[in-house]
């Protein structure tokens, strides 16, 4: 059978959960009756908190206090928390020792933020491969995109071309496509953009979190990231924070991201002297249990054995490719011909994350969704994944479906995915 091709005994591991995530027992209820372990395959939306992240969350709930504000006990306690989860962030993408770490609610938010602070002149460069929040915040300041080419080398030199006049400020780059999981040469391109005497800011909402990420370009990554952006619900904690982490001067210099208590210095009645550093864009009551969470994923994560984690990524993804290109009719969408180069591990581009995007023949992706949904427990994502621009460059302007995983995934799942759609084929709908 064509299920054989991903039998465990092909590997020379069993593919289990790298990590117990919070939900990995649900039972999802099936419509012809029964129920089946749910098999959560949209990791990229949303990824199920770590189980380690909602014992920590339960442990410091009780410590729910303002920060930065008050004597208390559980204040101090709360501000430690918030103060100690940006030097853990720090350290997870290995920023510069100056950098701001600055807590926002998610990753559109933080492009917005930085879209914000950008010098009045300069554009902003990007590709046409971007979610909607590296593109939309772009778009309300002076800009240039770039259409990215069928191979990753040409694209590069595109991006060679669009720099070469020197009046980008900034190349904002998505660190791996959200739709298809490839990830960009995100070092090759910031060492691009320094030449040309722009910076780099790198939507990092899918790449933190499979890849390791240095910053600085001082370890093994060499990626000298100027800017990057992510969120903890795609990190393995709860939703409602998200961070931007990057050179201070644009962000000191920019308009505070809100007005209100903790950004300022001193306030007079009809004037007020901004503060400089996170909290100049930190306003109001911050995310306390968001911020602590996030940065307790973060300490998770970077405690996995990256062999063994890219291991488990390359397994269930070319289980997952194997089987569905087996189905009849179904076809896996990539944007390059030469991405599969790299090491799975390396930040300085190739490869790919836990993302395969397909289509099957003469199926619409939301009831073929659906019908994964209430007929085999299977939860993937269908449409355009906020990202029109490039479901239409992949010939795709009414959308294609998108299995995506993480560390809480095994074989199980995908191959009742791919069974799903075997049933799909012949018949089931
Ligand atoms: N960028 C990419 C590549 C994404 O995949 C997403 C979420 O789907 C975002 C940005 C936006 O993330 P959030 O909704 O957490 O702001």
């Amino acid at each position: 059978s064509r299920l054989s091709r991903i039998d465990d005994a092909d590997y020379p591991h069993a593919v289990e959960p790298l990590a117990e995530v919070v939900g990995g027992a649900l039972l999802a209820p099936l419509v012809g009756g029964g129920e089946v372990r749910y098999a959560n395959l949209d990791y990229a939306a949303s990824a199920p908190a770590l189980a380690e992240v909602a014992d920590y969350l339960a442990e410091i709930l009780p410590y729910y206090a303002s920060v930065h504000r008050g004597a208390g006990y559980a204040s101090q306690v709360s501000t430690s928390l918030y103060e100690n989860a940006r030097s853990t962030v720090r350290s997870f993408v290995g920023a510069r020792a100056d950098d701001a770490v600055v807590f926002t609610r998610n990753t559109t938010d933080a492009l917005n933020l930085l879209a914000r602070c950008l010098p009045r002149t300069g554009e902003v460069l990007y590709l046409d491969l971007e979610h909607h929040a590296n593109l939309l915040p772009w778009q309300a300041r002076p800009h240039r995109s770039v259409v990215a080419a069928d191979t990753l080398e040409e694209t590069v030199e595109r991006v060679r071309l669009a720099l070469a006049d020197g009046t980008v400020a900034l190349l904002a780059v998505t660190g791996a496509s959200n739709v298809t999981g490839e990830v960009l040469p995100v070092a090759e391109l910031a060492a691009l953009a320094h030449a040309h005497g722009a910076r780099i800011a790198v939507d990092a909402a899918q790449l933190a979190p499979h890849r390791r990420i240095d910053m600085a370009g001082d370890g093994a990554g060499q990626a000298d990231i100027d800017y990057l952006a992510f969120s903890g619900h795609k990190l393995y904690a709860p939703f409602g924070a998200g961070v931007l982490v990057g050179r201070p001067d644009w962000l000191d210099a920019g308009a505070p991201y809100l007005a209100g208590g903790g950004a300022v210095k001193d306030v007079r009645l009809d004037s007020a002297t901004w503060a400089t550093g996170p909290a100049r864009h930190e306003a109001g009551s911050p995310n306390v249990l968001g911020a602590a969470t996030l940065a307790k994923a973060a300490q998770v994560l970077a405690g996995l054995n990256p062999t063994a984690w890219d291991l488990h990524e390359l397994q269930l993804r070319s289980a997952l490719i194997a089987g569905l290109t087996a189905v009849d009719g179904v076809k896996v969408h990539t944007l390059f011909a030469d991405h599969a180069g790299g090491a799975p591990g390396d930040v300085t581009g190739g490869g790919t994350i836990g993302v395969v995007n397909f289509s099957v023949a003469g199926h619409d992706a939301g009831l073929a969704a659906a019908y994964l949904s209430a007929e085999h427990g299977v939860g993937v994502r269908d449409g355009r994944f906020c990202a029109h621009p490039v479901l239409r460059r992949l010939g795709l302007p009414s959308g294609s479906l998108r299995a995506s995983f993480g560390v809480g995934s095994r074989l199980e799942d995908v191959r009742r995915l791919v069974a799903g759609v075997e049933a799909l084929v012949s018949g089931g709908l």
